[in-house]
């Protein structure tokens, strides 16, 4: 999902990089304008590398900086990055530049003429490259969130639910006098975490307006786990979904089809079904495995440890999961850039045949078809299975793959591989 503000286009799964304690109050560098001052000093907040793409709108707030834990074979997000918990007051300070912002944000409006709304005229004033002025990335980040009606939030990094329940509960109370408009506000656990919380305090936590967690539970199935040194066992994550269930947070819980290679992918898929069965949780969201460049299990990959599904097993793994979700109403969320059936989603179990049918279909298609489905699907001019009925690109992308890898298959795999690295952060 990507979110399009003043005509512009924002990529869905990285949130903006901001510089950690920019001196208060400077000007940006203005190029060709001499010692101007701009309309607004740059945000003085900080900002982590990742949200879920559901997140899109959200205003990312950083509790925490990084992962306490770190050391997940497929994982790239923060490594090398130390785990902090940052000091109550410092957070407090963040929120109130937001507000600071957000206020001279509302300040340019009326410049602009725009009565303090922060409508089309001002993020188009704001994200411009041609403005007389130039902003920042936090700035430009606030002008979203409240073009788009500053209602949700995101708790930055990994891990934000293991701080202390009582500083939870003040930085939640802070934000929600600060900004009262805001209705919904996540975050990302481990399961781990989760079984640390008692159920009460995470009841207060969610009366204090923490409304759901995102817990990235990747896989069931132990040997996998371990495998992936996810630092969590099946029975944790059961334990730490249900405490989350039980005290009224919605839970959406993230799945790595694929992430089993070929020597787990049925035990992954049965195994991780069967934990999401006793969990029950609000969301599941598949997120597709991509062994990215600089990761164990990268090398691990190079070295013959684990050898990746292609990309046809991996529907095929998709189709006996959703099979094995039993007794659950969960709703499946397939929102994430690198899974390559975006229509995959709906509600259980009523629209478990109708996903089931989408794959199927997919599967049906012919092998030159199905490659220029993936093609299309990584070049962003297809998101369903209908686009292939557009003959134009059709045509197009044959011509793509004629000429690019011919008859070789492996050439327009690594080509593939090499467009899908550019979707991660
Ligand atoms: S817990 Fe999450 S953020 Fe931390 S290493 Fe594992 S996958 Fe990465």
């Amino acid at each position: 999902m990507a979110a399009r503000i003043g005509g512009r286009r924002f990529a869905a799964t990285r949130g903006p990089r901001v510089p950690i304690d920019p001196p208060a109050g400077t000007a940006p560098d203005n190029p060709g304008k001499g010692k101007e001052e701009p309309m607004m000093p740059n945000g003085c907040f900080e900002q982590g590398p990742i949200r879920p793409p559901s997140e899109a709108r959200s205003l990312l707030i950083r509790p925490t900086r990084n992962c306490p834990w770190n050391k997940c074979a497929f994982c790239h997000s923060y490594k090398g990055a130390r785990f902090q918990l940052r000091p109550v007051e410092e957070i407090k300070n963040d929120i109130a530049a937001v507000r600071d912002t957000a206020d001279r944000l509302e300040e340019i409006s009326r410049q602009l003429g725009q009565e303090g709304r922060i409508d089309d005229v001002v993020v188009d004033a704001i994200f411009s490259r041609d403005s007389e002025h130039r902003f920042d990335h936090a700035v430009q980040h606030v002008a979203a969130w409240l073009y788009f009606g500053a209602q949700t939030v995101f708790f930055q990094d990994a891990d934000t639910l293991i701080m202390k329940t009582d500083d939870l509960l003040e930085i939640l109370r802070v934000l929600r006098e600060t900004f009262p408009t805001v209705n919904r506000v996540t975050s990302y656990c481990r399961s781990r975490t989760a079984c640390h919380k008692s159920v009460e305090d995470l009841r207060r936590l969610r009366e204090a307006g923490l409304s759901r967690v995102h817990i990235g539970l990747e896989s069931g199935y132990d040997p996998l786990l371990e495998f992936m040194r996810k630092g969590v066992t099946a029975a944790e994550h059961i334990e730490g979904g249900r405490r989350i269930m039980a005290s009224g947070i919605s839970l959406c819980e993230f799945v790595i089809p694929g992430l089993g290679g070929s020597r787990w992918s049925r035990e992954h898929a049965l195994a991780t079904a069967e934990v999401l069965n006793e969990i029950n949780p609000d969301y599941i969201r598949p997120r597709t495995l991509l062994v990215r460049q600089g990761t164990t299990l990268y090398d691990r990959m190079t070295r013959g440890e684990f050898q990746p599904l292609g990309e046809d097993d991996i529907i095929r793994e998709i189709r006996l999961f959703l099979e094995h979700l039993n007794g659950i109403q969960s709703r499946i969320a397939s929102d994430h850039v690198l899974n390559l059936l975006e229509e995959l989603e709906g509600k259980l179990p009523e629209d478990r045949a109708r996903m089931i049918g989408i794959i199927d279909r997919y599967l049906s298609l012919s092998a030159e078809d199905r490659i220029l489905f993936r093609l299309g699907r990584r070049q962003g001019v297809y998101r369903r299975l209908d686009d292939l009925d557009d003959r134009q690109t059709y045509l197009r992308l044959k011509g793509v793959v004629e000429r690019g890898a011919g008859n070789e298959p492996e050439k327009l795999e690594r080509y593939l591989y090499q467009i899908s690295q550019c979707f991660l952060p």
